[in-house]
């Protein structure tokens, strides 16, 4: 039904899956740098659409509403969510010789900005695993959630401005609604901003938030790109206290290695537990792991499970996923 060759493809329909290299047909599961191209002819949510087209320009799209069929060639190609930022879909090919689900980057539970995946049983599952190490079992959101206020109302209270770094798309929109629904208005770098646009034309609302034009509001969150992505810089900020929120805040790479005041273990990704709950839930006879470390194939063997990397269908290294 699929195989490997510079990514994973859908043989008989000759639809390569999360390509990040221009093909004829390409799926796309969410509209993040490392999972999109320029294909000729993109299927995906309409809401990645609208997200694609501003990040890559117009394309044609052939729109995969979340849970509508799509029959082709004996094939039927059914999107789920996928819980990880606006439009993310997981992609379930369905034919006479069985069933495939493959999950995009994907988190389970709430989102105030994204649906909440469902992923259905598959005979073979192909699954994003980033945090597959159980040191990556992150506290439970309410609780990441409170210590992202908090830390916010701490850095306010101290005269300074509290400026979140995180990414342009999916996170930074997460962020700001978790705060402007607790009473905190937010000011967004231009380029996140524009983003937010997008997302409010899509119907997701966002709350108080505003364009950042080198003044800063008293009171206000600052949400700006990570300090990675060479975005042009705020100015008039005043004394500030940076705060990542990320997955990885939970590893002693965090913090360090990002050089903020703050850490916040706040991701889009399905930490260990919730990768386990997923095999849990589509009950695959066979795992494919990608994006991921390679010990979380042995880990999954070791559980007596059929597991093995996506890239044993070919043999490349694997790539943690960016986003
Ligand atoms: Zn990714
Ligand atoms: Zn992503």
């Amino acid at each position: 039904m699929f195989h490997y060759q510079h990514g994973l493809k859908i043989t008989a329909l000759d639809l390569a899956v999360d390509y990040t290299r221009r093909q004829p047909r390409g799926f796309v599961s969410h509209a993040h740098a490392d999972h999109m191209a320029r294909h000729e002819l993109a299927f995906c949510t309409p809401e990645t659409a609208a997200l694609y087209r501003h990040r890559l320009g117009d394309h044609r799209i052939r729109p995969m509403p979340l849970g509508e069929s799509l029959e082709w060639r004996d094939h039927r190609l059914t999107t789920h969510a996928a819980g990880h930022c606006l439009g993310s879909a997981m992609l379930h090919v369905e034919t006479d010789e069985g069933s495939m689900l493959y999950t995009g980057d994907f988190k389970l539970g709430a989102s105030v900005t994204a649906a909440p995946a469902d992923p259905p049983e598959a005979d073979v599952l192909v699954m994003e695993s980033t945090f597959g190490d159980p040191r990556y079992q992150l506290p439970p959101r309410e609780e990441v959630i409170e210590q992202l206020i908090r830390t916010v109302q701490l850095i306010l209270n101290s005269g300074r401005t509290p400026l979140i770094h995180a990414y342009v798309m999916g996170k930074s929109q997460e962020v700001t609604k978790l705060l402007t629904q607790r009473g905190i208005p937010v000011q967004q770098h231009p380029l996140t901003f524009e983003m937010s646009q997008v997302y409010e034309q899509l119907g997701c609302k966002l709350g108080d938030f505003k364009r950042y034009d080198d003044q800063y509001l008293p009171g206000h969150v600052v949400i700006a790109p990570p300090f990675m992505q060479q975005a042009p810089r705020l100015r008039n900020l005043g004394r500030t206290s940076s705060i990542v929120v990320t997955g990885w805040a939970h590893s002693p790479r965090g913090r360090q290695t990002s050089g903020a005041d703050f850490a916040i273990p706040l991701t889009d990704h399905a930490d260990y537990t919730e990768l386990l709950k997923c095999i849990d839930l589509v009950q695959p006879r066979i795992i494919y792991c990608t994006h991921g470390p390679v010990a979380f194939v042995d880990d999954l063997c070791r559980r007596g499970l059929d597991a093995r990397p996506l890239t044993s269908l070919r043999g490349n290294p694997f790539q943690p996923c960016r986003v």
